[in-house]
């Protein structure tokens, strides 16, 4: 008998950050700075951590099914929206894809970007047109409105990721605008608007084409948890949970969410720590580093490839991601997001000494 798996599955997907212990020998895996993945470094609070251990001892039984209580601790924090929930923005994302786009119909995606976008609709049929950014990352509206015709959903990350930077709210109303007629939805990515001072709920009102996707994996400090969620037009959101996997967010996950979302001083204090730790690596790392809207940088690592960079990083106890696997980037680039300050430190240091 000859067993078959689907053609998109027989090679690539996803890349992961490597983990401290795949580093190259002789290296105390508890000194390695790990600065790949766009984390938090600091921990949940206290209150957090209770609430979601009080809901474990509850886990004989299902949750709700649809999380209430953390689609109304969304709606006490950012404002009576409709609200959808997921496993993370992943989860959403690819939810969002079942529910809008039949197999064989366009998905549209800014690019250099996020891969997940290009794996969620590739898996489901669809076929991906990319869009690219200007030479300096910034997007080109017309472009991208000329790109969609024909397709059914698009995505746009705001900030990026892997440039940092944000698009500017009135670009984007005039991407709603541009692409309304068509019949194609935004999906605009803010993954890590919590960071920035973009704030893109306004558009909510009057765009019935945009979906705004977030996660509680980067600002909020759970991403071990896999909790993401997405303010949706009202015609989507029954639509949604009609194509969404039962039960997707677990209770323990909801409820530290829930918790999570009241806690004002987390996310100011991260935004501190990042916002003076991006202009310190802007002053003093010695590759041209690009303005970032985010918790990471991207930095111009030329001559060297971005891969050479991240492998000879590693060797020096620091974690990087190294930029080639992403579409429409050039293969001399890392990524790295603000660590912990001894992290940081050992980044700088290790970069500088090559
Ligand atoms: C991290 C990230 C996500 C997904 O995060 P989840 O952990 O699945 O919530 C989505 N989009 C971008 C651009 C990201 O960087």
């Amino acid at each position: 008998m000859k067993y078959s798996v689907r053609s998109c599955f027989r090679e690539g997907g996803y890349i992961y950050a490597k983990k401290a212990d795949e580093l190259p020998g002789g290296q105390d895996t508890n000194r390695v700075a790990r600065l790949a993945s766009n984390e938090n470094p600091f921990p949940p609070s206290q209150h957090v951590i209770e609430a979601g251990i009080e809901e474990l001892a509850l886990a004989n039984r299902y949750p709700d099914e649809r999380p209430y209580r953390l689609i109304s601790a969304l709606r006490e924090r950012y404002g009576d929206y409709h609200i959808v929930t997921g496993a993370g923005m992943d989860g959403v994302i690819e939810t969002i894809i079942r529910t809008i786009v039949e197999p064989g119909e366009v998905v549209a995606v800014s690019t250099p970007t996020f891969s997940f976008y290009r794996i969620a609709a590739t898996a489901h049929g669809a076929s991906v047109r990319t869009v690219p950014r200007r030479d300096d990352f910034s997007v080109d509206a017309d472009r991208f409105i000329d790109a969609c015709q024909g397709a059914r959903l698009a995505f746009l990350a705001s900030p990026n990721n892997p440039t940092g930077n944000g698009v500017p709210p009135e670009v984007v109303r005039a991407i709603l605008e541009g692409i309304e007629k068509s019949g194609c939805v935004l999906f605009l990515d803010a993954a890590y608007v919590e960071f920035s001072d973009l704030d893109y709920l306004p558009l909510m009102d009057t765009c019935g084409n945009l979906v705004i996707g977030r996660t509680m994996s980067k600002a909020y400090s759970l991403a071990g948890l896999r909790v993401g969620y997405a303010f949706v037009p009202g015609w989507l959101e029954p639509c949604y949970f009609r194509a969404a996997t039962p039960f997707a967010v677990n209770r323990v996950s909801a409820a530290a969410a829930a918790a999570a979302l009241g806690d004002r001083e987390h996310i100011a204090g991260t935004r501190r720590h990042v916002s003076r730790w991006l202009a310190e690596f802007a002053e003093r790392v010695r590759c041209p580093t690009y303005p970032s809207d985010a918790n990471f940088v991207l930095i111009d690592v030329a001559p060297r490839t971005g891969d050479e960079m991240a492998d000879m990083l590693a060797e020096r106890g620091v974690l990087v991601r190294s930029c080639r696997s992403f579409t429409g980037l050039a293969d001399h680039y890392i990524r790295v997001c603000v660590g912990d300050d001894w992290e940081n430190e050992q980044f700088i240091e290790a970069i500088n000494s090559l």
